[in-house]
């Protein structure tokens, strides 16, 4: 009885630090977001395009560096944000920083089509769609240069609501991407309705490709799916070139992950963009 006491009293004080923990980065956040001064900024990472061999598209990944906390993971703050309503003052924060250095990539001749993560919240907001579109004119930028990404279980918890939504931002123009795909439960029957073009793998079925066979069996069944829907498919979490192999021999479209780069700052990824398309030798003469 002593020992179960004991482990009831950890239990309770692990909840306890969580729950202190949570309301330190909420009440951080919102400080954050109320002064404009910048411990938020915007992160990349490129997608190859494996039949051009070329990155063309990228995905924007917001990161905190709080003076206060140090480095908060979105994977810790996103829904906090969002359980407490001020997820729509953070998106609205991320929409106009990813369209500005859109703009600034453009002015450098960098052409990259660059997907912005939503939350479910997000995407019920009636005004984000004029938001978006106002913000891009203001700088010049073609709507075909965004997309969206939606994890599936954020779409699942209500799929007739979630189409309709999908659909008014589809019928404006923008790419849609149901994220993190095989581990939100979808139903077939909504995925056929689904108005979106690109399905991502999650990264837990990718990771260890390489040597799990029943990963290799779930990612050919979902590419499979995909190509049967008109889908591309994008595989998140590449990490090496055994992975990379099977994925093109599966015929996945997209292939993103620490193996091509990191999410990277902005000024990061056009270094590392200008590199890409070095022609080979010039890279070999770098080295040298
Ligand atoms: P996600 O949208 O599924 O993003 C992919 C996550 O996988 C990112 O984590 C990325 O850094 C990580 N990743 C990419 N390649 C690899 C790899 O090869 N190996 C491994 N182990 N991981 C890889 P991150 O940046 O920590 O973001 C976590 C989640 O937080 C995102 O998952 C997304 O759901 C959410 N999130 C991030 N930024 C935003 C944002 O701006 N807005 C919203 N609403 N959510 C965001
Ligand atoms: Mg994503
Ligand atoms: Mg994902
Ligand atoms: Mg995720």
């Amino acid at each position: 009885a002593q020992h179960q006491a004991l482990l009831y009293q950890a239990y309770h004080n692990e909840l306890e630090a969580l729950y202190l923990k949570k309301l330190a980065v909420l009440s951080e956040l919102k400080k954050v977001l109320s002064t404009e001064q910048s411990e938020l900024c915007m992160f990349y990472q490129p997608k190859l395009n494996i039949k051009s061999g070329k990155a063309e598209k990228a995905e924007a990944l917001i990161r905190w560096n709080s003076e206060k906390l140090g480095f908060v993971s979105p994977e810790l703050f996103i829904p906090i944000a969002e359980q407490a309503g001020i997820i729509g003052k953070l998106t609205d924060w991320i929409i106009r920083r990813v369209i500005r250095d859109i703009a600034d990539w453009q002015q450098q001749g960098i052409d990259l089509q660059v997907a912005i993560n939503l939350s479910v919240h997000d995407v019920s907001d009636d005004t984000l769609l004029a938001k978006v579109i106002h913000y891009l004119q203001e700088s010049n930028v073609s709507r075909a240069k965004l997309s969206f990404e939606l994890t599936e279980s954020d779409l699942m918890q209500d799929p007739t609501k979630a189409i309709a939504h999908l659909n008014a931002i589809r019928n404006v123009g923008f790419g849609l991407a149901i994220d993190d795909f095989g581990t939100g439960y979808s139903s077939l029957s909504y995925l056929k309705d689904m108005p979106v073009t690109e399905l991502k793998i999650d990264k837990s079925f990718v990771l260890n490709l390489a040597t799990e066979v029943n990963d290799q069996n779930i990612v050919k069944t979902v590419i499979a799916l995909a190509q049967r829907f008109g889908l591309e498919t994008v595989a998140e979490g590449v990490e090496d070139q055994a992975s990379l192999d099977l994925l093109t021999l599966l015929g996945c479209d997209w292939i993103q992950g620490y193996y091509i780069s990191r999410p990277v700052a902005p000024a990061a990824l056009i270094e590392w963009f200008n590199e890409q398309s070095l022609p080979s030798q010039t890279l070999i003469n770098k080295e040298t």
